[in-house]
């Protein structure tokens, strides 16, 4: 088993793998640590990733980048709406409400889904894994960022699942970060809490987690986030001042150039980077359009100054989150600031004041997120032995269940009122598992939503049609429905059950009655009340406990039918025995938005295709450097070492080859077929092994003579 966490940012992922001596971060193929979220289509092949980057400048409309802010959301989304305005690449509204991104791939117009781009970065990524263990990597846990909904957290398992992978987890990346943090320390105490405010300031969006320490666990106390505000804010914020003033000064609309706002974005990324280190920096770009060289400066306080509405803004989360965990800075004992974007000083000020400490950078601010992932990996692997640390995750959003009808527990009001409940109050731990009991004549229906769903706008997340089924005891079946959070954070109904009563007689003991009574009652969070069809590997079940403090749900789990049988004998009597008959019910999911399991199977044989034809690409090249490199070694080879074994008529004709051979590399070989570097190599190869074979046939009879005379 493949114990691997990957970090997937906005701008650039990083590849953790746990060995037997700890966590390591591992190179890509041009041996760097972070490898870029992109993915360009060619004419021939893609190119991800490090390739990817690399031929972003020439081909902008068709390197995809940004694929977390696209996946699983509508094309109506606002924040999405907003970002593909400054995409270089082109994005439409699909059929069904969701994004398209359109680039040209092996030369014809083709479109592709977030979740497919985002599964074709994550192949990379597991590349870049195997290629390190030298082995095949199929587990991994998966960081995401804590305000992912309830879709984005399944665009990105159907996206692993697209390349090849199976996240155990998908871990917040702050939670992530938190266990990085906590599994190392060796001062926490038994009952004094360490309270820790983790502050992650990306590409793309700012997250706040606290989280409290004790010896041996992390408890999450809130989560906060801000979706928009990250390291390209700035980069924007640099890139608008800029383009007004050449368009001022050098009267060019770098607006309108696909190249020349990607090379003036990158421009003022450089120097974003250069004013967090010094007071002011220059901008100089050559030929950035109509053969115009631009040159200019900013000071850093004038980027202070300008980038002002987005600073105000940091300030929302951490009061956000000190609220939520109930705490005051001072219970605060530390800040610890991770993710490259909270590099501006202007940052590290706004913590500073806000916290009334200094923010800590004991963590690597751009590996922790990818090295609590390999850890959490690590921890729900078998293979590996990890020091005893719990992570006591809580749910960032509420989650209700709504339905018509009448209440759960509710025996006769049928009335067709819409109905909800909170299923999953906001912190819930993760993962959960909580019952409600319905009765209901025939087939009927569950609506899961966002936070209250007695609020007008709670969105919806799902429907689960659960059906058919008839009692044959009464009219209306008393029917059980188990409610999961899973450990990725997403909700399914995942078990319906149609409990049917029996009563028989039979002699037993008082003790005895109350245990078997008990046994099936209802709610109770007994193993013997999951159906042997129920997987709950990934739950704790106590958290199915916690069911008893939601109103809606408490109805739903004590029903006076299953009260414990009341016996007032201690010798043995004639008793009513309860038995339970239960029957599984289907359950059919809809969620809205979300691939079906057909659509997911088509995008996996697609991804094969592509992945074989960049195989192809790339072994194409291969060869054809085997030819180039063949061409040169050899001509060296004849007027150095092979010179003595060629005859002259023979060094020319085959020079003369080589020559033939290195010109058509140039021209019309420059762009052929696998097949043909093959035969071409071949064929240079029968006029040059003869040579070869004179040569080594001398030099090996040299080492037998030389043996012959070490031996006398
Ligand atoms: P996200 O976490 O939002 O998904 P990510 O993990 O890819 O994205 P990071 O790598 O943490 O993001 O941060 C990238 C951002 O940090 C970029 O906007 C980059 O310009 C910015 N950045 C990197 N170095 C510096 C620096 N020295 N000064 C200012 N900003 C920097
Ligand atoms: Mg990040």
């Amino acid at each position: 088993m493949s114990v691997v966490g990957l970090d997937f940012g906005n701008q650039s992922c990083i590849v953790a793998v746990a060995r037997q001596r700890g966590i390591d971060v591992v190179l890509n193929d041009e041996s760097t640590r972070e490898t870029p979220a992109i993915v360009c289509f060619g004419d021939k092949q893609r190119f991800i990733g490090t390739a990817g980057a690399a031929t972003t400048m020439m081909n902008p409309k068709n390197s995809i980048s940004q694929m977390k802010r696209l996946i699983g959301k509508q094309f109506s989304d606002p924040g999405l709406q907003r970002d593909i305005k400054s995409l270089p690449f082109h994005v439409t509204e699909g059929p069904d409400g969701y994004p398209l991104i359109h680039a040209r791939y092996l030369g014809e117009a083709k479109t592709f889904t977030p979740t497919q781009v985002f599964g074709m970065m994550l192949s990379n990524l597991k590349e870049i894994a195997e290629k390190n263990l030298n082995a095949a990597v199929v587990d991994c846990c998966i960081g995401i960022p804590v305000y992912f909904t309830d879709l984005e957290r399944r665009a990105v398992l159907d996206a692993a699942t697209i390349a090849g992978l199976r996240p155990l987890h998908l871990i917040h990346e702050t939670t992530a970060t938190a266990l990085a943090y906590g599994i190392y320390k060796t001062d926490l105490h038994e009952t004094d809490q360490l309270n820790v405010a983790f502050v992650d300031i990306g590409h793309s969006s700012m997250q706040v987690c606290i989280a409290g320490f004790k010896k041996g666990q992390l408890k999450i106390l809130a989560h906060s986030y801000d979706r928009s505000l990250g390291g390209r804010d700035f980069d924007e914020v640099l890139f608008h001042y800029f383009a007004a003033k050449f368009k001022d000064e050098y009267k060019i609309d770098v607006s309108q150039n696909a190249r020349a706002s990607l090379r003036l974005r990158a421009a003022v990324e450089k120097l974003k980077k250069v004013l967090s280190a010094n007071p002011e920096a220059p901008l100089n770009i050559e030929c950035l359009m109509d053969e115009k060289d631009v040159r200019s400066f900013i000071k850093r306080d004038d980027f202070e100054q300008l980038s002002l509405p987005i600073l105000e803004r940091v300030k929302g989360p951490l009061e956000k989150a000190l609220a939520e965990a109930g705490l005051t800075v001072e219970d605060v004992h530390m800040v610890e600031i991770v993710g490259s974007g909270s590099r501006v000083p202007a940052i590290n000020k706004i913590l500073t004041e806000f916290f009334r400490k200094e923010p800590r950078r004991t963590m690597n601010a751009s590996e922790c997120v990818a090295r609590g992932c390999a850890l959490q990996c690590a921890i729900l692997s078998p293979t590996f032995r990890v020091r005893e640390f719990q992570v006591n995750e809580s749910l960032p959003f509420s989650i209700s269940l709504s339905w018509k009808g009448s209440a759960p527990d509710a025996q006769n009001s049928g009335s067709d009122n819409q109905l909800s409940t909170v299923v999953f109050p906001k912190g819930n731990p993760i993962p959960s598992i909580k019952a409600l009991t319905f009765y209901r004549s025939g087939t009927f229906s569950l609506d899961v939503h966002y936070g209250d769903a007695s609020g007008l706008q709670a969105s919806k997340i799902s429907t689960y049609t659960i059906g058919p089924f008839q009692s044959t005891k009464s009219e209306r079946a008393k029917v059980k429905v188990k409610v999961r959070l899973n450990l990725h954070g997403i909700v399914s109904v995942d078990l319906a059950t149609m409990l049917e009563e029996e009563e028989i007689e039979v002699p037993v003991s008082k003790e005895s009655a109350a245990e078997n009574t008990k046994m099936d009652t209802d709610g109770a969070p007994t193993n013997a009340a999951v159906p042997p069809t129920f997987n709950d590997s990934d739950v704790n079940m106590q958290d199915a406990k916690a069911s008893d403090d939601t109103p809606g749900v408490e109805n739903g789990t004590s029903d006076s039918g299953d009260k414990p049988v009341q016996t007032d004998s201690d010798t043995k009597v004639q008793a009513p025995k309860k038995k339970v008959k239960k029957t599984n019910i289907p359950v059919a999911e809809l969620v809205y938005g979300a691939l079906v399991p057909a659509d997911v199977q088509k995008a996996v044989e697609k991804e094969f295709e592509m992945a074989l034809q960049d195989r192809v690409m790339e072994e194409t090249k291969d060869k054809k450097n085997a030819v180039e490199a063949y061409v040169y070694d050899m001509r060296n080879k004849l007027n150095d070492k092979y010179e003595e074994f060629v005859t002259a008529p023979e060094k020319e004709v085959f020079s003369a080859k080589l020559q033939e051979v290195e010109d058509w590399l140039y021209e019309d070989g420059e762009d052929e077929t696998k097949g043909v570097y093959v035969a071409k190599l071949e064929e240079l190869k029968r006029q040059g092994d003869p040579v070869e074979e004179r040569y080594k046939e001398y030099t090996e009879r040299g080492t037998v003579i030389d043996q012959f005379i070490y031996c006398i």
